[in-house]
């Protein structure tokens, strides 16, 4: 599932998409997680794109006139800028016809992705999305805050889209190893040099994601269709048994809320 640095990757692959006109739109496929509204094509047509803004795992594609253009890429959606003419592949659903001789096209498999119509910032998905830990707005104290009282797994609170937005079980696994932090502590019993920790490293670990162009698990690609290669990095997820990047001790499994955990017993305390 793509997670904060792949959305991230795919919103700087997608700049070349700012300024152009959507002439036209076809939809293929309109039932994605909420079945797409039926004067959809009809009122994204002829719009520029004026920017492309990120929340958490989704991107706000800003156009004249005031609307946005949300989308989401839930479990396999993909957002792929292409020449015009390019013929329609498998489970490309949705696609929009630029100026300038190109189209923009969503791929989703499994059809768990999103895309709505909305004014300024106004989904129902939105008020439910926690600050970006890569805001620059969002500091310590804030991360700390949002600790304060939560009796439950610290991974867990990391992968709480209402709490923080973007961070998925890859991501939790890999800030957890650098803050050297175990997943399963109770997040409010975490002292303030371990926050500390996992607020650096939370900032450190994504921002690594993003320069390396994401993790390609389960198909990852971007708007060119290029791959990412922090999957290459990963040092604890989906490692169990094999050896810690730091001290060598064998990495271990568990699982916490019924996601999968990696955790050097050694250096994560
Ligand atoms: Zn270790």
């Amino acid at each position: 599932m793509p997670e904060l640095p792949e959305v991230e990757t795919v919103r700087r692959s997608l700049r070349p998409v700012i300024g152009r006109r959507i002439e036209a739109v076809e939809v293929f496929e309109a039932r994605l997680r909420r079945p797409l509204a039926s004067d959809f094509a009809h009122r994204l047509s002829g719009h520029v794109v004026e920017d492309i803004k990120r929340r958490g795992k989704y991107l706000l594609f800003r156009l004249s006139g005031g609307d946005t253009l949300l989308a989401h890429l839930g479990m396999s959606g993909a957002l792929l800028l292409q020449a015009a003419g390019v013929a329609r592949e498998a489970h490309d659903h949705v696609r929009l016809q630029l100026s300038g001789a190109a189209q923009l096209t969503f791929n989703d498999p499994r059809r768990f992705g999103l895309l709505d119509l909305g004014h300024g910032e106004e989904f129902p998905e939105l008020g439910n999305v926690g600050p970006d830990p890569l805001d620059e707005a969002f500091s310590l104290a804030a991360f700390i805050a949002l600790t304060r009282g939560r009796k439950k797994p610290v991974k867990n609170l990391l992968m709480d889209q209402r709490a923080l937005g973007g961070i998925g079980n890859i991501y939790a696994n890999e800030i957890l190893f650098r803050a050297r932090v175990r997943p399963g502590r109770q997040a409010h019993r975490l002292t303030r040099a371990e926050l500390a920790r996992l607020f650096d490293a939370t900032r450190a670990v994504l921002a690594h994601a993003i320069a390396l162009g994401g993790s390609s698990i389960s198909d990852y690609r971007d708007a060119t269709g290029r791959p990412g290669y922090f999957h290459l990095r990963l040092a604890v997820y989906d490692r169990a048994g094999k050896p810690c990047p730091r001290c060598r001790t064998p990495v271990r499994h568990a699982v916490h809320a019924g996601r999968s955990s990696f955790y050097c017993p050694t250096c994560q305390r």
